[in-house]
């Protein structure tokens, strides 16, 4: 059994992706901001809880702390993100996005997960079995945006699909230059959360399933890939 840690675990996929690994017999921290509401989650699941804000130096290595003087880390999920509904989400918005639309969403979903990453690795670099699961979206992928055939090919925003994109390439850099470590980035299709106001056509423990699952692979599984539940997907 190993040690999780899941940023962004007070709510929507990454609190589904907490109680199913707690279910497994794992120990999960709960990552999250607000620390009434994370320490509330984690009490629910029966998991820990720790302090952590993606976008803040001091948070994430107080954390990195906190979860050493646990007894370690084996696997790291980056679940926390952000859509940044807002002027540049729209199809007129395109047009008026400005740089600090996409810093903004840059901030937690991509520098966020470089962040996390690398505050954790000397713990996970210490595991029998290190694995690192980023939670990327179908719409990081260039192909299904360009296809006009594509369900993905509807969606309008610029700062959330290039914040995707980013991490799947980070994906792709970590595999390579730490070959002990299993790190894949995945996307849990379209889920009724509030990140998209409830809108999608999931449930969040469908959008967990392949989370979970990469989250329990072994040495001999995948790395520097982007699956959804169906298997490796085009980017
Ligand atoms: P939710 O909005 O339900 O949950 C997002 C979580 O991220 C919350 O716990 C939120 O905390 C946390 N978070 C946001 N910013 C920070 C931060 N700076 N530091 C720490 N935690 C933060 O969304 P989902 O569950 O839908 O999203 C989870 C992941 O899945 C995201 O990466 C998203 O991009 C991805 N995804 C979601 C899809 C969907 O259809 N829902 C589809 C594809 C990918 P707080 O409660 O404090 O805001």
């Amino acid at each position: 059994m190993t040690t999780t840690l899941i940023t962004g675990a007070n709510k929507g996929i990454g609190f589904e992706t907490a109680r199913r690994l707690v279910e497994a017999g794992h120990t999960v921290y709960v990552g999250a901001r607000d620390s009434e509401r994370g320490r509330q989650a984690a009490d629910r699941l029966g998991a820990r809880f720790v302090q952590l804000d993606v976008t803040d130096d001091a948070s994430v290595r107080a954390a990195v702390e906190t979860v050493e003087a646990g007894g370690g880390l084996d696997v790291l999920i980056n679940n926390a993100g952000i859509e940044g509904r807002g002027e540049g989400n729209t199809v007129t918005g395109a047009a008026a996005v400005t740089a600090d639309d996409v810093r903004t969403t840059f901030d937690t979903n991509f520098f966020g997960v470089v962040r996390v990453t690398h505050a954790f690795l000397p713990l996970l670099r210490r595991s029998a079995s290190p694995v690192v699961v980023n939670v990327s979206s179908g719409l990081a992928s260039l192909t299904a945006l360009s296809d006009p055939d594509h369900p993905a090919h509807f969606y309008p925003g610029i700062a959330y699909p290039a914040s995707k994109t980013a991490v799947n390439m980070l994906t792709v850099q970590y595999a390579k230059a730490f070959p002990q470590l299993r790190v894949n980035a995945v996307e849990p299709g379209f889920t009724r959360t509030d990140l998209n106001g409830n809108t999608g056509h999931q449930t969040v423990a469908e959008g967990a399933e392949i989370i979970v699952r990469m989250a329990q692979i072994g040495p001999d599984g995948p790395t520097g890939g982007f699956f959804d539940v169906n298997g490796p997907l085009p980017w």
